[in-house]
């Protein structure tokens, strides 16, 4: 007996079918696939021939310091990287927010919008301890079935510069984080070797993967990423390893941009892009995926003192990497999907995220005849199942 039978679900393919979920997987698809598990169903649902997708994955965010749910506040940082840390500082510190309330009030949202996966980069440093972490965990353990959370302890203010950071980050790992972060160790720390040896060390101990963000540009970017390649193969860390936004990627001339991507192919090094907003160069998307790297996007920071723009629909996110891109085919506008769901999934190690027999029932219903229409009107969500349950309707 099925513990949901959604009838009429419009397939990606076109095809409309039942979906049976049993024990939070689908148990069968198809005309038929009612059939065995008509009798009692306890929830039978008609799907109205929306199209059926795999949950979205948010594979890069920042929970903790979001400002979701709270009273507007006007963007004040000054363009360099440094301004938005310093920035960010005064305005948490005047706001006094709690990072276990906002990480709620933005996980609500990014679930409504079909999110069932997400990587968030939790703050971690000298200055806040691990009070974020604690917060996000306590969201994570109250939110643990409406959506999978992935921890990065994130050194927002750098290594090198803050003493005692990279016992911080490892104590952030031993208590719940599943990933090590880094940021700009050039550029930020400007002691590249000093911030990635200790959180190499750290991964290579404690068996954790590595997400790195680097804003670096030019070859100060891919010289970091040379050093994170000869890291990853010395300590067998081989597709354990993700660099977030690598602007740098595209800005290099094209012999410079093959040295680098045969770098990431060896050691199956995924990037990830929210297809920054304004002139910011970004990875050629199109490009890497033809060669093979794994492509993931996000939302990044959502309303918070980075940027107010963004806003946890990972539907529009894949709009707006499409849209930067320039893609206007299908083939393109469903690389983007995928880079807000599948690849998502690769780069958190899910196992059976998909639409298939057995895969885990995380799947999000939306008005649209194609994948490619779902990301170009990115409406509102019509309903989001999680493990087999509905968690969401209609936006909310
Ligand atoms: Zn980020």
């Amino acid at each position: 007996m099925s513990e949901l039978l959604l009838r009429g679900a419009r397939m990606p393919g076109g095809v409309i079918a039942d979906i049976a979920i049993r024990g939070g997987r689908i148990a069968a698809i198809g005309p038929g696939a009612s059939a065995g598990f008509l009798a009692g169903a306890p929830t039978d649902v008609d799907a109205a021939g929306c199209l059926v997708l795999p949950g979205l994955v948010d594979g890069h965010c920042h929970i903790d310091k979001s400002l979701w749910g709270t009273p507007w506040h006007p963007h004040q940082a000054g363009p360099t990287l440094q301004d938005k840390i310093r920035n960010e500082r005064e305005v948490l510190r005047a706001l006094a927010l709690s990072p276990q309330t906002q990480s709620a009030r933005l996980l609500e949202r990014m679930l409504a919008c079909g999110t069932t996966h997400a990587r968030t980069h939790v703050d971690v440093g000298p200055e806040m301890g691990l009070s974020h972490l604690q917060g996000v965990l306590a969201t994570r353990e109250a939110w643990r079935d409406r959506i999978d959370l992935q921890l990065v302890a994130f050194p927002q203010q750098g290594v090198a510069l803050q003493p005692g950071a990279l016992a911080l980050l490892e104590q952030a790992v031993r208590e719940g984080a599943e990933v090590i972060g880094g940021l700009d160790p050039i550029g930020m720390d400007r002691d590249p070797k000093h911030q990635l040896d200790g959180i190499f060390d750290i991964a290579g101990r404690l068996g954790c993967a590595i997400d790195i963000h680097l804003h670096d540009r030019g070859d100060m970017g891919a010289l970091t990423i040379e050093m994170v390649a000869e890291r990853c193969a010395a300590l067998g860390l081989r597709g354990k390893v993700a660099l977030s936004h690598v602007f740098c990627l595209g800005m290099l001339e094209p012999a410079r941009l093959d040295e680098i991507t045969r770098l990431l192919l060896d050691q199956d090094i995924a990037i990830m892009t929210h297809a920054p907003s304004g002139p910011t160069p970004f990875p050629p998307v199109r490009q890497l995926h033809a060669q093979g790297v794994r492509l993931f996007t996000g939302s990044d920071g959502v309303r918070d003192a980075w940027s107010p723009l963004n806003n946890g629909d990972m539907l529009e996110r894949a709009y707006l990497i499409a849209y930067r891109c320039g893609f206007r085919d299908d083939a393109g506008i469903e690389l983007a999907l995928d880079m807000a769901s599948g690849g998502g999934a690769r780069v958190m190690g899910v196992s059976g995220h998909g639409l298939q027999v057995g895969d885990q029932a995380d799947l999000v219903l939306v008005q649209a005849e194609t994948p490619a229409e779902a990301v170009v009107y990115h409406p509102p969500r019509r309903m989001v199942i999680k493990r087999g349950k509905i968690v969401a309707h209609d936006g909310h």
